[in-house]
């Protein structure tokens, strides 16, 4: 007898993979006829439902890991970072233990599945800057991808099947309507959004052919801190996001803020992005792990709060909240840059039972208090 599991497995291979066939009698396959590989690689799939205690976090140590590390201490997982440190911070991990190592390094990942063992993997190992991913994609084709390669095929072999992936609106590219829904057509204007969407891919066949379940969490603008806990961005990272930026201009720090292109089809000519606060995003994977123990195979959402926000809005958002004075100065588009990216999250909301707890405000607060301070 097949349960559950086994036959919506079996409906998506005979989906993918139409050289086999499939007799169903009264709504209830009664046998099947499977291409070898088909019928091994089902063998070998382990349902998704067993209970999620032991996760591993890549990128940890980074900006929106540690603040979900975070959170899924205190939700009482049992949490192993892994990270390379290269724009993370140690101290960001809390209680987490950290080991610090590389994705490129295949040797180090087994090393660290063989001793560990996990029930998830949160991904968020990754580059992520548009402008860099223009300039040097080499780098983000390596580490995006191949790296993240590493990490899937060390979880192959070692039996874990669930993950996590952060992925990015940046894959819709320039999209045809706003909001944006799932379903959009994904055409990437950078390689930092081609690079998320070729991982996307390969979860969806890596799902398929190894019976990895996996959910891909398309970030928009991630921002705000959280001050009380030590965590925000590294400050001692060259910042390249909008309102860090906006905050050093703001403390003096630097001389003013750069608005990148007043000639986009929006309200005021400036690129308008859907800000959503590290602390709803983090909220998301906690739920994520939750669904990924019911649902299997490889799904999508997006995260994003639904309401747009403009360079010049951000600006003005920010002189009202830290009462400074914020000099600014028009400047060419950035290359790469898509007008306007706000997210419809109506099947995250509905499937995940999640809804964006803080504001544009929040975020800006946080993020100035934990700026004005380190
Ligand atoms: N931006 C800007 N000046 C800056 C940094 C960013 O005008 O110094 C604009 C950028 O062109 C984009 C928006 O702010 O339209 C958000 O950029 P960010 O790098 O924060 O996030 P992205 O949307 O690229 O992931």
């Amino acid at each position: 007898m097949l349960d559950d599991q086994t036959i919506s497995d079996l409906a998506k291979a005979f989906a993918a993979a139409p050289d086999g066939f499939l007799v169903v009698d009264s709504g209830h396959p009664t046998f099947a006829v499977l291409p070898y590989q088909v019928y091994q690689t089902l063998k070998k799939t382990k349902s998704n439902n067993k209970k999620i205690k032991k996760i591993l976090v890549t990128g940890g140590a980074g900006y929106i890991g540690s603040h979900t590390v975070n959170l899924l201490l205190k939700e009482d997982f049992e949490v192993v970072v892994f990270d390379n440190l290269s724009t993370g911070r140690k101290e960001a991990v809390g209680d987490a233990k950290l080991v610090v190592g590389d994705l490129a390094d295949k040797d180090a990942l087994e090393k660290l599945f063989k001793k560990e063992k996990f029930d998830a993997i949160i991904h968020f190992a990754a580059s992520i800057e548009v402008e860099e991913s223009v300039a040097n994609p080499a780098k983000y084709y390596q580490n995006n991808v191949a790296n993240g390669l590493n990490l899937l095929d060390a979880m192959v072999a070692n039996g874990v099947n669930r993950i996590v992936f952060s992925s990015s609106a940046a894959v819709y590219g320039e999209p045809e309507k706003n909001p944006i829904d799932e379903d959009s057509v994904c055409v990437p204007t950078n390689p930092y959004g081609e690079t998320k969407l070729a991982f996307e891919r390969i979860l969806k066949w890596y799902g398929l052919a190894y019976g990895i379940h996996s959910i891909s969490l398309r970030y928009f603008n991630a921002a705000g801190s959280m001050p009380e806990a030590g965590l925000g961005y590294d400050r001692s990272l060259k910042h390249t996001h909008l309102i860090p930026r906006v905050l050093d201009a703001a403390l003096g720090k630097t001389a003013e803020i750069n608005v990148f292109g007043k000639d986009y089809d929006t309200s005021d000519g400036t690129c308008v992005r859907d800000y959503i606060h590290v602390l709803d995003l983090a909220d998301a994977h906690i739920r994520a792990l939750a669904k990924l123990q019911k649902t299997p195979g490889a799904n999508v959402y997006n995260v994003g709060t639904g309401l747009g926000s403009s360079v010049l809005e951000i600006i003005d958002a920010t002189v009202e909240i830290t009462g400074r004075m914020i000099p600014m100065k028009i400047t060419d588009r950035r290359p790469g840059d898509p007008a306007k990216l706000v997210a419809n999250s109506k099947k995250l909301q509905k499937e995940f039972g999640w809804k964006p707890r803080h504001d544009l405000k929040s975020i800006i607060e946080s993020s100035w208090e934990w700026q004005k301070n380190t």
